[in-house]
């Protein structure tokens, strides 16, 4: 099935997998609806278009997911940049680079601080604030996913995403999992990262990007500190037990850069990172020293 524009595959093994993957396809299927705010089905398109509150526990834990890996990152990730992105056209084809007014007043628009959660309830401080959880939905997919499969006691599986990877267990002979990382500008893969029972997500600059006429390539994370599309990386991939915080903080530190974000990471308990810079230096966090095997590049 296609997931929020990626094609999933589940590879299980065991009695029980049929079955077990079957479930996890039909969760998956619901998650792509209620979590894409253009969908009419998802409680966020009534947000979005009639500031409508709504109450979903499920979108509304992510939501509270996503606050919290805002508040970690100093406001990297922020689920209200919608109007930006809009603005920056990654929605549709009229890609165009906008000029600086235009993007501030649209800015003016954006704010985490101005999202309420209270339980199962999420409602907006101003009218016009629209959330997008297109940077955070792909990990409660690959995290349900995985329960899915768990609870139907499948111990071994890999579902993958269009690259974004839960390892579920060993393989069926006892190794852990071997992720590649993707070359962000070409063919092939510049590292291996050995996990079990893990997330493996990646941001990147290199998924839906436009070349404007100066040749500058606007990606479409937004920096929500300055309403422009972010330009510090050229991907950065992360591993985390929980794969909501992992693509939360995939695309938080593809915002923050390999400086900022490393410095962030290393202080962050149980999240580690790979970046890779615009001219393809790698560097990555202590905590995957011995399960990372980097590639050299041509
Ligand atoms: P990802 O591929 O997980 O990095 O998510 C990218 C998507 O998240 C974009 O297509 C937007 O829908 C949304 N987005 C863009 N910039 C941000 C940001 N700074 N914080 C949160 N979501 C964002
Ligand atoms: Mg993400």
């Amino acid at each position: 099935m296609l997931l929020m524009g990626s094609y999933v595959t589940i590879t299980a093994a065991g009695r029980d997998a049929g079955p077990a993957i079957d479930s996890a396809f039909v969760r998956l299927e619901d998650i792509n609806r209620r979590f894409n705010f253009r969908d009419p089905a998802s409680p966020l398109h009534a947000f979005n278009l009639r500031d409508e509150p709504f109450a979903d526990r499920e979108i509304a834990a992510v939501i509270r997911a996503a606050l919290d890996v805002g508040e970690a990152g100093g406001g990297a990730f922020d689920i209200t940049v919608q109007p930006l992105v809009e603005l920056w056209g990654f929605y549709s084809e009229g890609r165009a680079v906008p000029d600086s007014a235009t993007v501030e007043s649209v800015r003016a628009l954006t704010g985490r601080d101005r999202v309420v959660v209270k339980g199962d309830s999420v409602g907006k401080l101003v009218p016009g604030l629209r959330l997008d959880l297109g940077g955070i939905a792909k990990g409660q997919a690959l995290a349900e996913a995985a329960r899915v499969l768990r609870e139907a006691g499948v111990g071994s599986a890999l579902v993958d995403a269009g690259g974004d990877v839960y390892a579920l267990g060993r393989r069926q002979d006892g190794g852990e999992w071997r992720v590649g990382v993707r070359n962000p500008r070409g063919g092939g893969i510049v590292a291996v990262i050995t996990v079990s029972d893990r997330a493996v997500v990646t941001s990147g600059d290199y998924e839906r990007a436009f070349t404007a006429e100066d040749g500058t390539v606007y990606c479409h994370i937004i920096d929500p500190r300055t309403g422009r599309p972010a330009r510090a990386l050229a991907s950065v991939t992360v591993v985390a037990e929980d794969p909501v915080r992992a693509d939360a903080w995939a695309t938080a530190l593809f915002v923050l850069g390999a400086e900022e974000g490393l410095a962030l990471i290393e202080a962050t308990g149980g999240v580690e990172a790979l970046f890779v810079t615009p001219a393809l230096e790698m560097r990555h966090s202590s905590g995957l020293a011995g399960r990372i095997a980097i590639d050299s590049l041509p």
